[in-house]
């Protein structure tokens, strides 16, 4: 029978540290000279192989976003954004393209409600032996209300989100970098941190391969309506016009002289 569900190893998360809650847990990711397993480093951004591999039937890796404790997606320079978008990206397709795994995730937690145990800025590289995650994607998925766009590149506010509410989108060719694509993401991210009409302290970031695009979702995230968890309904707010209105007068309106 074929296999539908990630299994989690419940002895080894255990054993994870979680800094979020318990700050007396010292960053593991701080301690550089102390890290092991190290597959590839670009100045302050490390790849390394998860030393807590908790999924089955998975080979997990962690992208280490730089060696500030407290920095941010968020703040990044430009310069630093684009050095870390461009390697994730190509350690994310380069491991696709080894043809080992069925399907290879990439995506982000940050804050207390994302799901993350470790505050320290990073991401994740997964690629799993036996699940396609594009069983569960549906291009629709990324439908939604245009805020910006540049040559191949745009950024939408969903108007037919996977989970509910809010949801932002961004997509580019798969054949070459934009650096528009990594711009729009810190976009979303800042105005989820900043300007969101509700306080929101976390996030996702899930990147999707599909079509000959890169496509990343931006979620903020909140306890998870029990709509969804109960009855898979999705639900789409009635003030999505005036979300994208907004991020688009804060990040993008050109003022007129
Ligand atoms: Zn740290």
């Amino acid at each position: 029978m074929e296999n539908k569900h990630l299994h989690f190893n419940t002895a080894i998360g255990v054993k994870k540290p979680e800094n979020y809650r318990n700050k007396q847990t010292a960053c593991p990711f701080c301690e550089r000279e102390k890290l092991t397993g190290l597959l590839a480093v670009d100045g302050p951004i490390i790849l390394l192989k998860n030393k807590y591999p908790v999924l089955e039937n998975a080979y997990q890796t962690v992208l280490i976003e730089t060696d500030d404790c407290h920095a941010e997606l968020s703040t990044y320079s430009t310069e630093h954004l684009h050095r870390l978008i461009q390697f994730g990206i190509r350690h994310w397709l380069d491991m696709e393209q080894t043809g080992q795994y069925r399907s290879v995730l990439f995506f982000k937690n940050h804050g207390p409600l994302s799901g993350g145990t470790i505050a320290h800025p990073h991401m994740q590289i997964v690629g799993l032996n036996d699940l396609d995650y594009m069983e569960h994607v549906l291009p629709e998925m990324f439908d939604g209300i245009l805020i910006a766009e540049d040559e191949g590149t745009a950024l939408t506010l969903s108007t037919k989100p996977k989970v509910g509410f809010y949801e932002f989108n961004i997509w580019m060719k798969d054949d070459g970098y934009q650096p528009k694509f990594a711009e729009y993401l810190q976009t979303a991210v800042h105005y989820i941190l900043n300007h969101f009409p509700f306080k929101a302290t976390s996030y996702n970031v899930f990147f999707y391969h599909l079509n000959k695009r890169i496509y990343a979702k931006i979620v903020p995230r909140f306890v998870t309506t029990p709509l969804y968890i109960g009855y898979g309904l999705p639900q789409v707010p009635n003030n999505l016009n005036w979300m994208a209105e907004e991020v688009e007068k804060l990040y993008f309106k050109k003022e007129v002289v």
